[in-house]
């Protein structure tokens, strides 16, 4: 079957056959480890899982890479040449006021001042909320959680290819920068050509620093700066690398190949990052090439308007599983959610279109996970768990398979999952089969762990989840018996249980 997806370099459909048949090579821009990442950065990471899962359905070996930013993410990255201050730097006088107020626990961050510690903290924290939200993503291959600073003399390296190839320059001051008219494809990703760019079109370029630079558009590869809160020895100095050549390096390096298949982000990478990383591999390869395809995911938006922290509606993953959320009321919602709602509610619209996230939405999720999940219960009981081998000629797979080739389709996908799990299939060990198999995709119902070394070492939450879930069977299953057993288990590891619309949650006691 012919995957289809949307390639921002062509802006067209295209079909995707990796340009090598045992592997796909496949990058993704992960998060900026300054605070936590909020949902809005969990729905892209969350499509990065759904092509990688798509690939892996379609019968692809995916090898994927994401990256951690520790360093050189400024505060005015939206500008050709980011400016402002480093986001770490932000984040060390932040948590300070995090550590008062609570925020940051205690015992976490015990030197604000450290920007190592801060960052391993929110990495942390990142993947926690990751494995909660069954992201397979560098969890199977634990050596691609790869922070850029981890990665300082490739990055060095790369920057002297470039400057030896006439792709950079060191500037009267001393910063190196890359030459965006040295490479005539610059602009091809996101349309912002050199012509465009110097007529104003999209405003990108900053006025700053015009002395330095040999054009505008010219960005940083590395600063010398010995003030700066992160800072290594170079040819150049003292200081620290721009953001963008993080990807480049780390991409090749990680996937081992000049040229990737696909490469991941949200909408807002496209310019001026990934059209950096452009300039800078293909300036460093000499190839004209990096990513084959270019897949981005517009943005969440809650209730119609950008997050914002003053209106309250800046939402981790954390406030959301924990009903600290507005319903549209104004009122906070106050009930748990299973983290498979929170999942599905991310992936169920179409990635390349802006994703609105209301209460409303969330509680539908919660009702067709709890479909889902009865559905399953229903099969298993009817076939004792024998799950049969289905392939696509299997209408509801063969429908789900041509929904996902065509272009990442779930909405239409869960349009005609939904109704089939609210009737009673004649051979119950097929349907079993053929809903595992999706749920390989979906990773709803219930939430697939995101590798057994995870489940091994799970964390108390994915320990009192799993002993919810068996309660939930238990109950369908009319075992009362046992329900009342795990409800006791549960209890005595200090959690209240209660029933929510996805099912049975647990809430720790406080006291
Ligand atoms: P950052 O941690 O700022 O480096 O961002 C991590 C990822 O989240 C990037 O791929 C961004 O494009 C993406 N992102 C940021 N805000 C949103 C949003 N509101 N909706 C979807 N993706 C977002
Ligand atoms: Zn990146």
């Amino acid at each position: 079957m012919a995957l289809r997806f949307y390639n921002t370099l062509s802006n067209e459909l295209e079909t995707f056959v990796p340009a090598d048949e045992t592997t796909v090579r496949m990058y993704s821009c992960g998060p900026t480890v300054y605070d936590f990442a909020h949902i809005g950065n969990f729905r892209s990471f969350l499509f990065a899982d759904i092509v990688r899962r798509t690939l892996e359905f379609f019968g692809h070996n995916v090898h994927h890479v994401m990256n951690i930013t520790d360093v050189g993410h400024m505060t005015e990255d939206a500008n050709a040449d980011g400016a402002g201050e480093d986001k770490m730097q932000a984040a060390a006088r932040r948590v300070k006021e995090d550590k008062k107020s609570g925020k940051v626990p205690e015992g976490a961050v015990t030197n604000p001042d450290d920007p190592y510690q801060i960052a391993q903290y929110y990495t942390d924290c990142f993947l926690e909320d990751a494995r909660t939200l069954g992201i397979k993503v560098a969890f199977e291959y634990p050596e691609n959680i790869l922070h850029a600073t981890q990665n300082i003399d490739a990055m060095q390296e790369m920057i002297s290819q470039l400057l030896d190839r006439g792709h950079a320059y060191v500037g009267p001051d001393g910063v190196v920068y890359y030459s965006v008219e040295s490479f005539s494809q610059y602009g091809r990703l996101s349309g912002n050509t050199l012509d465009r760019l110097m007529s104003g079109a999209g405003g990108r370029v900053s006025e700053a620093n015009q002395a330095n630079k040999r054009h505008p558009a010219d960005f940083m590869l590395w600063k010398p700066d010995s003030t700066h809160i992160m800072k290594w020895d170079s040819p150049w100095g003292t200081g620290y690398p721009g953001w963008h050549i993080e990807c480049s390096c780390m991409a090749r390096k990680r996937l081992a190949a000049d040229v990737i298949d696909i490469h991941t982000g949200g909408e807002d990478l496209i310019f001026p990052h990934h059209e950096c990383e452009i300039a800078q591999t293909c300036g460093a390869t000499g190839k004209d090439t990096f990513a084959r395809f270019w897949m981005h995911a517009r943005f969440l938006l809650v209730e119609g308007e950008k997050m914002s922290k003053s209106k309250g509606s800046f939402y981790t993953v954390r406030d959301v599983l924990e009903g600290r959320i507005k319903t549209e009321s104004g009122q906070t919602a106050g009930v748990r959610v299973h983290p498979a709602v929170l999942r599905l509610e991310l992936i169920k619209s179409h990635y390349r279109g802006n994703m609105n996230f209301t209460h409303k939405g969330l509680m539908d999720s919660a009702g067709a996970v709890k479909r889902l999940t009865d559905f399953r219960n229903r099969l298993e009981q009817a076939c004792a768990g024998a799950a049969a081998d289905v392939d696509f000629d299997y209408p509801i797979l063969g429908k789900f398979a041509d929904c996902l080739a065509d272009d990442l389709n779930i909405a239409g996908a869960l349009g005609a999952i939904l109704p089939w799990a609210s009737t009673t299939p004649d051979d119950p060990a097929a349907a079993l089969g053929a809903l595992n198999r999706m749920n390989e995709v979906l990773g709803v119902v219930p939430l697939t762990p995101s590798s057994d070394a995870d489940a091994e070492s799970g964390s108390e939450n994915s320990h009192i989840e799993a002993l919810c879930r068996q309660l939930d069977e238990a109950r369908a299953k009319k075992d009362y018996a046992t329900a009342d057993t795990i409800r006791g288990q549960i209890q005595d590891q200090g959690y209240d249980v209660k029933t929510s619309p996805s099912g049975t949650i647990a809430e720790r006691r406080l006291a």
